[in-house]
């Protein structure tokens, strides 16, 4: 199907928020525009809602989790309306791939991944709920003294735009597992698939007020959200920039957070790497989806016995990328704006490191659609701009390294630490260097691992701190209370 039979079936909201169960235009009525980067053209609005509104859904959610139906739930009951709500999403899995990809410029093809990615969270999730519980621990002779987990009480949820309705399964599903209700921000350039998914939690049995949507900009309703006294708990993925504000907003409510953020991820290769098998890997663990992934392994430490032969297998590859209009074919697509296209362009323009490759815009990409072609740069001064910050668009950079030694202090020497892959033979040293890598996960001989709903993943330093996806998510979402009782 190509896009422009896909707008046919495409279902466009109306702008509003989904407070309380009801939809619900912004307080002062106001919209923004959505506009699609297949075309940079508008095709739908959301509501550009005020500080009030992201308050209002506060005082909802805070309502809905002391006095109403979710808290006398069992956890067996919540986690069968999670997994009720993961067979809706793959329900709809294609008419919200095509919104998502319409709103968010994603290949067609990556989007009904992303569904099918979010529909397994809520199916993770909601098998976990009913699972994961306290423990009695063995105390003094007459103490009965039992560790109970609980639920924190409001989330906020405040996303990015670059795996929308990924990102909501991964943060919202854990959340409500636990017990939590949630007000969820996402992002102001793409927030259709959430308020579609949050429709769905309501058509399946969820309860008003558990699950509320604010449309609206960072500054003003995720600001709103993040200092608001209600909220209990804030889990937040975006950029390093932004998730310091979220600390100090959580900082100065004393309440937990955790923050996904960016990253600069080593992909090292060594001289004894099947390199039939980690190429391919190289090149689309950055391309996915523009580059606009966080865990995007947009460094590529290259062995220097091996450089040559790795750059020219890397240089053909680069140079027959089309970007395309996010069709059927599309491999890649546009960038998610015209802000980003141009963030994007000028690390490429201000860089000083060789161009080795460059990839193409296709022909049929539509005039005014945000497409940038994709660099390879190399070698690259890990020092540089362009091997040092996160781009976050299709852009690559090669280092040459000569051993074990620098290619880990190249691969340390940013100040991200999200993810890693080490492509060799070697089984010692898979060890010594996954061991000795600074980030939150490590890869041999392999990349992504298709999302990994069930891998604990998240950073260091600048890349964030706390752990989502995979079981461990379920500790940053609860709280432990210890009960002493002594019977005497
Ligand atoms: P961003 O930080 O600009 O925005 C993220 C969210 O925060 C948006 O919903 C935005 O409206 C909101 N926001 C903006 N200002 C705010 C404020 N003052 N207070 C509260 N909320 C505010 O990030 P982005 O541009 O949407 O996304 C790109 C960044 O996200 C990249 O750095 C990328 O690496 C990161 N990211 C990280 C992960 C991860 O899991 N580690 C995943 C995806 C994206």
């Amino acid at each position: 199907m190509k896009v422009t039979e896909m707008q046919e079936t495409l279902i466009i909201p109306e702008p509003h928020n989904l407070i309380n169960g009801e939809k619900v235009p912004s307080g002062a009525g106001r919209v923004l525009p959505v506009v699609s980067p297949i075309d940079g053209k508008t095709f739908a609005e959301i509501a550009d809602s005020e500080a009030s509104d992201a308050d209002w859904a506060v005082s909802v959610a805070r309502q809905a989790f002391d006095d109403g139906p979710w808290a006398k739930l069992t956890a067996a009951e919540r986690g069968r309306l999670m997994m009720k709500l993961s067979e809706r999403i793959l329900e709809e899995a294609e008419s919200l791939a095509q919104l998502e990809t319409k709103d968010n410029g994603k290949p067609i093809k990556q989007s009904r991944s992303d569904m099918l990615i979010a529909a397994r969270y809520f199916e993770f999730y909601g098998g976990a709920a009913d699972k994961f519980h306290g423990e009695v621990i063995p105390f003094m002779d007459g103490y009965d003294v039992g560790m109970h987990r609980e639920p924190h009480g409001v989330v906020g949820v405040i996303l990015p735009w670059n795996y929308p309705a990924q990102q909501i399964g991964r943060s919202v599903a854990p959340a409500l597992a636990m017990g939590n209700t949630v007000v969820l921000k996402p992002s102001e350039d793409a927030s259709l698939s959430g308020l579609r998914i949050a429709e769905l939690a309501l058509e399946v049995g969820f309860p008003a007020g558990v699950f509320n949507v604010v449309t609206g900009r960072g500054d003003v309703v995720g600001k709103a959200l993040s200092e608001n006294r209600s909220v209990d708990f804030i889990s937040f993925t975006g950029s390093p920039e932004v998730g310091t504000m979220i600390q100090i907003a959580a900082a100065k409510n004393f309440v937990g957070c955790t923050l996904e953020l960016g990253g600069k991820s080593p992909q090292i290769v060594f001289e004894d790497a099947d390199l039939s098998a980690a190429i391919p890997v190289l090149v689309n663990a950055l391309i996915q989806n523009a580059g606009q992934t966080c865990s995007a392994g947009s460094r590529v430490l290259i062995q220097r016995s091996i450089y040559e032969q790795v750059v020219s297998e890397l240089k053909s590859r680069f140079e027959a990328i089309e970007v395309g209009p996010s069709d059927e074919a599309a491999i890649i697509g546009p960038v998610i704006s015209e802000k980003q296209k141009h963030r994007v362009e000028q690390y490429i323009a201000r860089s000083s490191e060789p161009v080795i490759a460059r990839g193409k815009i296709g022909e049929n990409s539509p005039e005014g659609g945000f497409y940038v072609a994709p660099v390879l740069f190399g070698p690259c001064d890990p020092e540089s701009e362009i091997a040092q910050e996160e781009v976050f668009g299709p852009v690559l950079c090669v280092i040459p390294f000569d051993d074990e030694k620098e290619a880990i202090a190249i691969a340390n020497g940013t100040d991200y630490g999200l993810v890693a892959a080490v492509w060799t033979r070697d089984g010692a040293r898979q060890k010594r260097v996954s061991k000795a890598l600074h980030c939150g996960q490590v890869f041999i001989n392999n990349y992504g691992a298709a999302g990994g709903v069930e891998l604990p993943f998240g950073g260091v330093r600048k890349s964030g701190h706390g752990r989502e996806k995979g079981f461990v998510a379920l500790h940053e979402f609860s709280r432990i209370k210890t009960v002493v009782d002594y019977y005497g």
